[in-house]
């Protein structure tokens, strides 16, 4: 069974960099309409304009922003993200919110006004680009984890109300992917600890992970893709981890 998404429209978040970008492409090829959202205009009005899709200038944060953005779509990919590593006596309360906001209030907002749309056509894909930290937490990412957590719960119950129309909910779960994100986080862990990146690539980021490579985002973007696909049709209300053997502890 090919995935074949032809007719079927998609939202992707963060589709500027990254992840995001990757799940466009991949669900472009795969022959979807796309809506594309991201904060950094000029980058995502590129890929726009490479795939044909509309670009959506939106910062996540701003709810108010967010209530604006058309969600009649037939997938919504809540991928858009940002992380802030500093104790928990430290985090600052107002980047706690920021990130509570972007990546669990925002796909809270975006998914119940795609629902009615999608109960009205009985059919309807969410994926939601979670993160081994939806599964497993780590000490210094409070907000991150707890977000992806929240994720994790936003998920299964989609997939509950959303089942008797045809719409699944699930998620994705990466270790360490090769994207603007980790490697600002490698940088600054390289400066922090006064090591070397590829020390901290092997001692620091990759000392859970069984398989020690990063993985690339066109490997999340082909799950992403599957599970929007036909074979996934009896597939609701779960975790993927993709994530090189790190919750197999
Ligand atoms: P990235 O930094 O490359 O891309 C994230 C995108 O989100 C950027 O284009 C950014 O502009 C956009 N974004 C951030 N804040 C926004 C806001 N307020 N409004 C609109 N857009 C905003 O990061 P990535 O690694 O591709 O991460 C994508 C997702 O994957 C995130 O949810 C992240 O938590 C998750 N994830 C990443 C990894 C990893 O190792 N890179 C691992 C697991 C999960």
């Amino acid at each position: 069974m090919t995935t074949d998404l032809t007719g079927r429209t998609a939202l992707v978040t963060g589709a500027a960099s990254g992840i995001g970008a990757a799940c466009a492409e991949r669900l472009a090829a795969a022959g979807a309409s796309l809506r594309l959202v991201d904060l950094a205009a000029e980058p995502l009005q590129q890929l726009a304009d490479r795939l044909g899709a509309t670009a959506l200038t939106c910062d996540l944060s701003d709810l108010d922003a967010v209530d604006g953005l058309d969600v009649d779509v037939d997938i919504v990919v809540n991928n858009a993200g940002l992380q802030h590593v500093a104790p928990l006596h430290e985090f600052p309360p107002e980047v706690f919110h920021q990130i509570l906001t972007v990546m669990l209030e925002a796909p809270f907002r975006l998914v119940r006004r795609a629902l009615p749309g999608m109960y009205e056509r009985g059919w309807g894909r969410v994926v939601n680009v979670s993160s081994v930290h939806g599964l497993r937490a780590s000490p210094f990412k409070s907000a991150y984890v707890t977000a992806k957590h929240g994720l994790e719960g936003l998920s299964k119950v989609i997939a509950l109300e959303g089942a008797e129309h045809g719409v699944t909910s699930n998620c994705v779960n990466p270790a360490y992917v090769r994207t603007p994100l980790v490697e600002k986080q490698i940088a600054d862990q390289a400066s922090s600890h006064g090591i070397s990146e590829d020390e901290v690539l092997e001692q620091v980021l990759l000392e859970p992970v069984a398989l020690k490579r990063l993985v690339e985002p066109a490997e999340v973007a082909e799950l992403v893709a599957y599970l929007c696909g036909p074979a996934a049709t009896s597939i609701t209300g779960s975790s993927f981890a993709l994530d090189g053997g790190w919750t197999a502890h």
